[in-house]
């Protein structure tokens, strides 16, 4: 029955809807390289269950085969190991290249590689999409913007990055990419995507990921010292995970006249403090804030503007923060109670 459609929230769901269904009439190969990490592991978990046949390329450098093992029951779902550093050649109809590690300690340990990853990673899947035909996505981050000038951030900034630091193997290696895939789009007439994605958190971090909200988790739950890095003034923003995963699907089924890059991340903005604050008050715990120094080149503030999202995904988070704290609190809890069992056991 044909009827007026009131107001933007019911047409976006219609819109969503007619998403689900176009995507579930046409199953497609994709490939998901870093599909063994934290958001590459829910990104290959949605895509299976719209009935896609997946295959996951990853080093296991930071992620975990914990991670993907529920998925190993789809037939459609297969696992290559393989470093996106060399080329690959398989048939596939779509590319999400999420493969990197993200936080900070892990991606400093080998910067070499980071960098490696980020650029040849970024060059092989590429060639792999001007060979196949295949649409891919980028896992961009609003580390391209650097320590802001602008704030909240928008996709015209150019960013404040420091070339020669310790956070520029991430920095500029993601921005060296961005830069190749709006070459191999003007060049080879590849169907781009790029997703600058801010902080984004919830289950199938590592415990030992090292970034800031799997930190106080998990020192919470453990009754250890909260470790603030500098005064705690410092401001992210943080999006729950299953946000961000929506508004990749909604980015990459965008007409191929829109290719980003485009910041999806959650506005709400807090300062460092305020979320250890939350995850003390939301664990119960008896934990007890200590300083520890600042990083180098630690960003100073960081909120994403999402007015480019909203309007053409149609996409904005819809979790907040405590909802998914707890969410992701239940899940380290789980997994920290597994653990002792083994090993006790
Ligand atoms: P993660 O470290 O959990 O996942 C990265 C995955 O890529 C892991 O499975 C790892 O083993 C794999 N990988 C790393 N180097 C590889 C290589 N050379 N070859 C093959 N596989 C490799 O990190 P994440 O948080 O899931 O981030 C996924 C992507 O999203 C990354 O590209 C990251 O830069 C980007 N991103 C994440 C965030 C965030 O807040 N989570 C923010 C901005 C951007
Ligand atoms: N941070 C902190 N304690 C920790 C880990 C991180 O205070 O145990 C701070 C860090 O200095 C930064 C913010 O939290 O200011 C976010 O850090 P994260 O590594 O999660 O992400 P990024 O700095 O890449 O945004």
């Amino acid at each position: 029955v044909m009827r007026p459609v009131n107001d933007r929230s019911e047409f976006n769901k219609l819109l969503g809807d007619i998403r689900v269904l176009h995507s579930k009439q046409q199953p497609r190969h994709i490939l998901v390289a870093g599909g063994a990490g934290f958001l590459g592991s829910h990104l290959c978990e949605r895509l299976l269950k719209l009935g896609h046949s997946i295959v996951c390329v990853d080093n296991f450098s930071t992620g975990l085969e914990r991670n993907i093992h529920h998925l190993r029951s789809y037939n459609r779902f297969s696992v290559i190991r393989h470093d996106v550093v060399d080329p690959i050649d398989i048939e596939v109809d779509e590319i999400y290249n999420l493969a990197c590690p993200a936080s900070p300690p892990h991606y400093q340990a080998d910067p070499v590689h980071t960098m490696k990853t980020s650029v040849f990673g970024a060059l092989n899947l590429l060639e792999l999409a001007a060979r196949t035909g295949a649409r891919i996505f980028q896992a961009s981050t609003s580390e391209v913007y650097g320590d802001p000038l602008v704030h909240p951030q928008v996709e015209n900034y150019w960013g404040n990055v420091n070339p020669f630091g310790p956070r520029s193997c991430y920095d500029e290696g993601k921005r060296s990419a961005e830069t190749l895939f709006y070459d191999f789009h003007q060049r080879y007439d590849v169907e781009i995507k790029i997703a600058r994605i801010f902080n984004t958190y919830g289950p199938h971090m590592r415990p030992d990921d090292g970034r800031v909200v799997s930190n106080f988790i998990v020192q919470a739950l453990k009754g250890q010292d909260i470790t603030i890095y500098g005064d705690g003034s410092q401001t992210r923003s943080f999006c729950f995970v299953d946000d961000l995963i929506e508004g990749f699907q909604q980015l990459m089924a965008t007409d191929p006249s829109f290719i980003g890059p485009v910041n999806l991340g959650n506005p709400g903005e807090f300062t460092i403090l305020e979320l250890a604050e939350q995850v003390i008050k939301l664990t119960g715990s008896r934990s007890k804030t200590i300083c520890k120094p600042l990083p180098t080149d630690d960003p100073r503030q960081r909120r994403p503007d999402i007015s480019l999202a909203q309007e053409r995904l149609g996409w904005q988070p819809l979790v907040p923060l405590s909802t998914g704290l707890e969410k992701t609190i239940c899940y380290f809890d789980r997994l920290l109670t597994e653990e002792a069992h083994e090993w006790v056991g």
